[in-house]
């Protein structure tokens, strides 16, 4: 997988130690709702499993905290600005049907997942 490393890791070889540290908060932020959002998915699934075979009230309650948490970071994630540009990441709810897809790079200048993680991965 040596496929278009170096763009990458030269994406950000101007970036000033304040905006690397500006797009690494975004990233983390970024992922921790995005690993959020599928651990609303995961109780929810979860839940609706477990469910089936136990009986309990709580199953009900913990799906509903399961799809809420999924819920709210989703449109969390949506509503994001870009750290390079300022833009919604996203593109806004404008642009959810059209790109439902999986917000792999920013709607207004293109800064891409893949470059943040290989800013993180490159450590300085
Ligand atoms: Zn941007």
């Amino acid at each position: 997988m040596s496929l278009d490393r170096s763009t990458e890791d030269n994406a950000f070889a101007d970036v000033t130690p304040e905006e690397r540290e500006r797009y690494l908060a975004w990233w983390r932020k970024f992922k921790m709702l995005d690993r959020a959002s599928w651990l609303g998915v995961g109780l929810a699934l979860g839940s609706y499993l477990l469910s089936l075979h136990y009986s309990s009230d709580d199953w009900g309650r913990l799906g509903v905290i399961g799809v809420g948490l999924f819920l709210v970071t989703r449109v969390w994630i949506r509503v994001l600005n870009c750290p390079r540009c300022g833009a919604t990441y996203s593109g806004g709810l404008i642009t959810v049907i059209k790109r439902f897809s999986f917000l792999d790079k920013c709607y207004g200048c293109d800064l891409s997942r893949r470059e943040l993680a290989a800013l993180e991965r490159r450590g300085y």
